[in-house]
């Protein structure tokens, strides 16, 4: 951000506004564990900037949700709704735990108390939260239901993300990736690639990861290796995403079929053509699209270079390093960058908004078509900006986002 500031050559009442989140809320989420111990959680609520319309953007819930990483991500989440054009500012919400180690019940508690908490600060006119890593429509749920008791209110907009039978939106769950789908396949059109002859590696099958493997290889592309935080599989041939989401889904790994944790069955490997590859090592693996879908900062200046993929499509937030960006410029690989590769997901929370809002209920077609309009008009406005300014696809999407929300702070006379 700093660099395209910089190079818009902002004055400093306009640079201050980038600078730092218009509120930052903090408070310790106190909950009862099942043992009958208490725990104090650190729980955030950054509003990075309002004036394009209410804060909008998820809530973590991770053991590295700290203030800092908080504050990033809602100014990510600012750019990437301006980049898209939909009338939501940017936020962001963590609570510093682990939700792998708690209860069902314990998470709930998390969740509810976390709307306590941050009550006053929150409402579909002023932020409307979101899920996020490790957050699930069941969250949202609960979620809504502890604002509409604290503030006895009917308020199905107050965030996405919920379930189909408590004021989701029908193509909510998919959008990441379909979004993403959508900007990929439009690319590989315009530049005459065939998805027949691609290879893609995936890092990360949860939400958005699993999804988008789903959708190229049916769309043809070779899925040749998807991993987890637990390890992956790498095979040159292709993987069926169906069959490794099957044994995700018995396992809880997705090398679930081939290990359990670190013992391979090797015969069986070598008979399929697989090997178990690791977390990191599914980043420097021959293909032609690389898609980290799982954390931030997972490429860096340490690794960038050793990348052989032409074409990164961030869906996850955050994922490369200024360093590794850098690098990337020299080596003349493309990066989609996350504020505009994963803004299906915010896009469609626009569509659960308004459907809250209005109590309309659209068809996933009309969600579909919609979610395409929006994500590939937002592409076509950065890829525009790159080529005209000569710069990388994060410098063009930043410059967007931060020239459109010039315009509405302007407009509303903040500057
Ligand atoms: N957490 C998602 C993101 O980072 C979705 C946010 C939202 O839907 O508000 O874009």
């Amino acid at each position: 951000m700093h660099i395209v500031v910089k190079k818009l050559q902002l004055t400093d009442a306009e640079k201050a506004l980038f600078e730092e989140p218009q509120f930052i809320h903090k408070k310790s989420l106190k909950i009862k564990k099942e043992d009958g111990s208490t725990i104090e959680l650190p729980a955030f609520r950054v509003q990075f900037n309002n004036a394009r319309g209410p804060f909008k953007g998820g809530i973590r819930f991770h053991p590295l949700a700290d203030e800092d990483e908080v504050k990033a991500l809602a100014a990510l989440m600012a750019i990437k709704t301006a980049v898209v054009n939909i009338p939501f500012g940017g936020g962001k919400g963590g609570v510093q735990c682990n939700p792998k180690e708690l209860t069902k019940a314990e998470v709930q508690k998390v969740a509810r108390a976390y709307i306590r908490a941050f009550q006053d600060h929150i409402g579909p006119d002023i932020d409307c939260p979101a899920p996020d890593v490790n957050t699930t429509p069941a969250i949202m749920a609960w979620m809504r239901d502890e604002y509409e008791k604290q503030t006895k209110s009917y308020s199905p907009a107050v965030i996405t993300g919920k379930p189909l039978a408590f004021g989701g939106s029908l193509g909510r769950d998919t959008a990441t990736a379909r979004g993403g789908f959508f900007i990929l396949q439009e690319m590989m059109d315009r530049e005459a690639l065939d998805p027949e002859e691609l290879t893609v590696a995936i890092q990360g099958f949860g939400n958005a990861g699993a999804h988008m493997a789903h959708y190229l290889h049916n769309a043809g592309y070779t899925v040749v290796a998807v991993s987890d935080s637990q390890g992956g599989v790498y095979s040159p041939e292709g993987i069926d995403p169906v069959r490794i989401q099957k044994y995700k889904g018995k396992t809880g790994s997705v090398a679930g079929e081939y290990c359990e944790g670190s013992v391979c069955d090797i015969g069986r490997m070598k008979m399929d053509n697989v090997q178990h590859i690791t977390n990191e090592e599914i980043l420097e693996l021959p293909c032609d699209i690389l898609i980290p879908a799982a954390l931030d900062n997972v490429i860096t200046a340490d690794n960038a270079k050793n990348i052989k993929a032409k074409y990164i499509l961030e869906l996850a937030n955050g994922p490369t390093t200024p360093e590794a960006d850098a690098i990337f410029e020299t080596m003349n690989v493309r990066v989609i960058p996350d504020v505009l590769a994963n803004a299906g997901g915010v896009t469609v929370s626009y569509f659960e908004w308004t459907q809250g809002r209005s109590g309309e209920q659209w068809t996933k077609e009309q969600v579909d078509s919609e979610l395409k309009r929006v994500i590939l008009e937002g592409y076509k406005a950065v890829r525009r900006e790159a080529r005209r300014e000569k710069v990388s696809y994060r410098h063009a999407a930043f410059s967007v986002g931060i020239k459109r929300m010039l315009e509405a702070m302007k407009v509303r006379g903040w500057l």
